[in-house]
């Protein structure tokens, strides 16, 4: 089976094909909308089938393929992850800066050619995890990928990226779902209807993201942090440590940030009932988490900012 496109991409993969029946796909793409709406599967999706030695072979020129086969040797090698004419390039885990190596080596690699598949294809995830030295090494193959290149730059960001390598794709905007497109799809991966209204507002929307705050691991990682800012006010835990496992945690730390803002302003609230004086203080932390949340998706050090932030909040003493 290829890569599936979500349905609310439905439309924008048909535009893609006709760009492909009329020779119209450009060498470098950047495809840009919110976290957590599924850009970067749309971007493996049409990886995969730019590779696929199936789709693209003579006898299906006119009348392309819609997806690729999943069957030939090229859409086997790209499942398994193992593709030498296809470069995924992201972060390693935990960090979110793209290392200059990595992208130096995918641009020396792309001088060759392609050994299965028609073209290669390089995917960047996030392009604004790229520093100032990764996105100059990419100018040059942006402007003239080698041989028939295509580069496909996933972006939630896009006005973080150097305007030379904006300036050099062809930008396509990717808008979120509606509501009911994104209730639907939660409800078919097994959250239950009560669950969907909660998660997809807690995710601005973003389906992706709140499939991952319906699972139980998300679940049973709120609750622990419950727990360790209830120890932090008591003095019973490190900051340094808890921001150690907040960081390493392996999700988005936008979750986290919005996780936090809620049961912050959750506690507000009740503070305000009770007309606590403490309130001021949790209005002023209230603003650091959001000025960490406007922060989140740019290239930071995610153990600092839980640092700065939990800091804060241990001598916040209850
Ligand atoms: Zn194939």
């Amino acid at each position: 089976m290829p890569t599936p496109i979500f349905s609310w991409h439905q439309q924008l993969w048909e535009d893609f094909m006709r760009r492909i029946v009329q020779n119209r796909v450009p060498h470098a793409l950047l495809l840009y909308g919110q976290a957590g709406s599924g850009k970067l599967q749309f971007g493996l999706a049409l990886a995969e089938l730019r590779l696929c030695t199936t789709a693209n072979s003579s006898s299906t020129a006119s009348t392309p393929s819609p997806t690729a086969c999943g069957e030939c040797s090229s859409c086997k090698l790209f499942r398994a992850g193992t593709h030498s004419d296809f470069t995924l390039l992201q972060p390693e885990e935990g960090k979110s800066i793209l290392s200059v190596d990595a992208m130096r080596e995918m641009v020396a690699g792309a001088a060759y050619t392609p050994q299965i598949s028609p073209r290669r294809v390089v995917v960047i995830n996030p392009a604004e995890s790229m520093n100032r030295n990764s996105a100059n090494s990419l100018l040059k193959t942006l402007e003239e990928p080698p041989g028939d290149t295509n580069i496909i730059l996933i972006s939630h960001t896009p006005s973080m990226l150097l305007p030379t390598i904006r300036s050099r794709c062809q930008q396509i905007a990717f808008p979120p779902p509606s509501s009911a497109e994104a209730a639907q799809w939660l409800q078919e991966q097994g959250v239950s209807a009560e669950e969907v209204a909660e998660v997809l507002q807690l995710a601005e929307g973003a389906p992706l993201h709140a499939l991952t705050l319906a699972s139980s691991d998300q679940r049973e990682h709120n609750k622990l942090m419950g727990e360790e800012l209830n120890a932090l006010q008591r003095g019973q835990a490190n900051p340094i440590k808890v921001a150690y496992r907040w960081a390493n945690k392996k999700n988005d730390p936008v979750l986290t940030l919005r996780w936090l803002q809620q049961r912050v302003v959750s506690i507000i609230k009740t503070a305000y009932k009770v007309e606590s004086p403490a309130s001021q203080q949790l209005f002023l932390f209230l603003d650091k988490v959001n000025e960490s949340l406007s922060l989140a998706n740019s290239p930071l050090n995610k153990e600092l900012m839980f640092e700065t932030l939990l800091l804060d909040w241990s001598k916040l003493r209850s």
